[in-house]
């Protein structure tokens, strides 16, 4: 599972990462953009919703004339935040179309997600 990793240093910056859980610490991680060194680590669990993505659609058709298909099209994609499981929609949608979709779905848990999505089957 990942979760956020946020370090601070003695002058009060901040840095963080997304990282798998027993995600092996590297030297480099423990430096702030400024070269200090953390002086706190705290691994924090993200909120339980879903990660929203628009996959571009669009793909080769010809290779000789250049000619692509779907060019403005988008596929609608959610993740959990343990990003153990994604979907990804059948359906091709138009940005203005996909915006209206992602809507639906703003600050859903990963549960409630699935559910609408099977009762949308996007
Ligand atoms: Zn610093």
């Amino acid at each position: 599972m990942k979760i956020y990793w946020i370090y601070r240093c003695d002058d009060n910056h901040t840095w963080e990462f997304f990282r798998d859980e027993n995600y092996q610490v590297k030297p480099e991680d423990s430096l702030c953009p400024y070269g200090h060194k953390a002086v706190t680590v705290e691994k924090r669990f993200p909120i339980d919703q879903v990660e929203i993505a628009f996959r571009p659609a669009g793909y080769l058709a010809d290779p000789v004339t250049g000619r692509y298909v779907f060019e403005k099209k988008y596929k609608f994609v959610i993740t959990n935040f343990r990003e153990t499981k994604f979907l990804i929609s059948e359906k091709r949608y138009s940005w203005e179309d996909i915006k209206v979709l992602a809507e639906k779905f703003k600050n859903k848990s990963a549960s409630e997600a699935w559910e609408l999505w099977y009762k949308l089957n996007p």
